[in-house]
């Protein structure tokens, strides 16, 4: 089987080959049918995200260990089982839950595996699915996802529960406008689910006019340049006053700042990107204003048991994806790097 792996931080990813492994225990081997290239895939590769005033936070450090397999938003067809596996059968397609615990923490034991202070994500700090074929540890991080495209499916492993995770932080998601920071994959994966959800109205933020425009047909009710000199003005004019849930899906010095300084009172500035930065807040106003700042890490695996049940209710999120032949992983993850892509990129195995 093939594998596109980091060798080194900084390098594109290097293709390598080993036999096919076979599955112990409880485990469950898929042949991939779709994996979803993901920003953080970037970061990933370089080995860091920038901590703002020059800090670094390795990955190294976070227990990252290389040669790794890349690729945490996959889509599979099981192939073969172990011997204590249970609740799957050869030829189910699945879709991955790749935020995996260790299981016997705190946080694992209440179902939060995205918690768990010694994540075995796959696709992170373990193989991933951008290979011909996955090794799953648990079939309880598999969702069947009957007659679904593979390719429109898989970005909901990370996307699809990192948005889903943080659009449940807003407690007024039905009654007020949310603000969303960031329209690429992400930002759109957001608008669609915001409005399955029930969701007021989406006013989405981003400093490129194409994806403000891909937002716009997205659904989102108005759209801010985030770059302009008075997007916080703008954005307080279109919430009436000030957001009352603001999702920042970049995660930069600039969106963190348009974002908290977007709030109502009482308002609440949910983080989710991992671009990078930091941001320096006085502290009397977060008491006197009563605003919230919380980061959200992708999801647990009861909220992707209640996305998938969503989205098998009300259908896949609209998202544009392309999809490309796996080979072509470097290629995509530079796209990516560039800004050049409006949506998802998915690859295929099965295509090259
Ligand atoms: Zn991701
Ligand atoms: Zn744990």
């Amino acid at each position: 089987m093939r594998m596109f792996q980091v060798c080194t931080c900084g390098q594109p990813l290097q293709c390598n080959e080993q036999a096919t492994p076979e599955p112990k225990g409880a485990e469950v081997l898929l042949k991939v049918l779709a994996a979803g290239v993901c920003h953080s895939d970037l970061h990933l590769a370089d080995g860091w995200f920038d901590l703002g005033g020059g800090k670094r936070l390795s990955l190294a450090d976070r227990g990252m260990k290389l040669p790794v397999t890349l690729g945490h938003e996959n889509v599979g067809e099981v192939v073969a089982l172990g011997p204590d596996a249970k609740g799957v059968k050869v030829g189910d397609r699945v879709l991955v839950d790749p935020w995996i615990g260790c299981g016997t923490c705190g946080p694992c034991l209440r179902n939060e595996d995205n918690l768990c202070t010694a994540m075995r994500s796959l696709g992170v700090f373990s193989n991933g699915g951008y290979a011909d074929y996955l090794m799953v540890p648990h079939a309880r991080y598999l969702f069947d996802i009957g007659n679904m495209s593979p390719e429109r499916a898989a970005p909901l492993a990370c996307s699809g529960v990192t948005t889903f995770g943080a659009l449940k932080k807003v407690a007024t998601l039905k009654t007020e406008p949310t603000v969303i920071i960031g329209a690429g994959g992400l930002g759109l994966m957001c608008l669609a689910l915001h409005q399955k959800m029930g969701g007021h109205s989406a006013i989405v933020v981003d400093i490129d006019p194409a994806k403000r425009d891909a937002a716009l047909k997205g659904g989102a009710k108005a759209v801010v340049d985030g770059g302009a000199a008075d997007a916080v003005d703008q954005i307080k004019r279109l919430t009436n006053g000030g957001a009352w849930g603001v999702i920042d899906l970049v995660g930069s010095s600039q969106s963190a700042r348009v974002g908290c300084d977007s709030l109502a009172k009482g308002g609440k500035y949910v983080i989710v990107g991992l671009y990078g930065g930091d941001l320096t807040v006085s502290l009397p106003p977060i008491a006197m204003r009563a605003v919230g700042i919380q980061g959200s890490y992708v999801g647990s695996v009861p909220e992707m048991a209640e996305l998938m049940e969503l989205v098998k209710r009300t259908g896949l999120p609209d998202v544009p994806v392309a999809t490309r032949p796996l080979s072509q992983v470097n290629e995509a993850t530079a796209d990516l790097r560039a800004g050049k892509i409006v949506g998802r990129v998915v690859l295929q195995p099965a295509a090259g």
